[in-house]
């Protein structure tokens, strides 16, 4: 990990008020392992109060509509989520993707309306187990990266991708660390490819099924900046656990 690891946790659909004590616990905590960039991507209607407990951690939105504003009930825009605090959204998201019937073409327009509110993005991809089982992993990420990814000016500055295999999120289940290692490189030559050199500084989560007992392990994988987290996320106990392996990953290679 050349640069700063950055641990994202994705609260998904779960929160209420009463979580954000478990926000202002985990701030606490990476008050502590400064040498982590950490952050959670709480539901939109917990953004603001947690951007107000929390000194330390980024906060940011797990969506946003490709739209500036307008016409689109229940959505909520880019500018919206960076006006309740949020300094980075994720998109294509697979459960975006799937339930949402979300494109490549989508998740690019929603990373755009981001950047042009000057926030901050995380891009997810990731093969089905069908496509891995099919020899078709690599390809599938590639043509993600190519479509989903948003370009223009201070892209690298504001740009994350994070890998998500779809069979590994909330299963348990994980890849190999030379699998992980493997596709990781892959998104690398990728990204060399569609921004030139400045792609290098690009951070690469990992996401699916990541633990604390498991994290030493997927973070010492070739490429793997960092990671995003759903189920271990929700707890202070379990996301800090895997704060402190990527402190301790940094430790080992200095
Ligand atoms: C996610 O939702 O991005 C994710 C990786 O979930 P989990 O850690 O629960 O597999």
């Amino acid at each position: 990990m050349a640069q700063r690891p950055y641990i994202v946790g994705n609260w998904k659909m779960h929160g209420t008020r009463a979580m954000v004590a478990e926000a202002r616990a985990i701030d606490r905590a990476a008050e502590r392992l400064i040498k982590v960039e950490v952050a959670l991507a709480p539901p939109a209607t917990l953004i603001q109060a947690i951007r107000k407990e929390a000194s330390l951690i980024g906060v940011g939105a797990q969506d946003c509509h490709t739209a500036e504003g307008g016409a689109h009930t229940g959505d909520i825009s880019a500018a919206m989520v960076k006006d309740a605090g949020a300094g980075f959204v994720i998109v294509g998201h697979s459960e975006r993707r799937a339930n949402h019937g979300e494109t490549d073409a989508d998740v690019r327009a929603k990373a755009q309306a981001a950047l042009a509110v000057s926030i901050n993005v995380i891009v997810c991809v990731g093969e089905t187990e069908g496509q891995r089982d099919a020899g078709q992993a690599e390809a599938v990420v590639a043509s993600q990266l190519d479509a989903s990814l948003p370009r223009g000016e201070h892209v690298l500055e504001r740009v994350t991708v994070a890998y998500e295999p779809v069979w590994a999120i909330g299963t348990g289940r994980t890849p190999t660390t030379e699998d992980v290692a493997a596709m990781h490189r892959a998104i690398r030559a990728k990204l060399l490819e569609i921004y030139g050199e400045g792609a290098e500084a690009v951070r690469i989560l990992y996401g699916g099924s990541v633990k604390a007992d498991n994290a030493a392990a997927l973070l010492a994988a070739d490429e793997v900046g960092g990671a995003l987290v759903g189920g271990a996320s929700l707890t202070a106990e379990s996301f800090v656990g895997i704060v402190v392996a990527a402190a301790e990953r940094l430790e080992h290679h200095h």
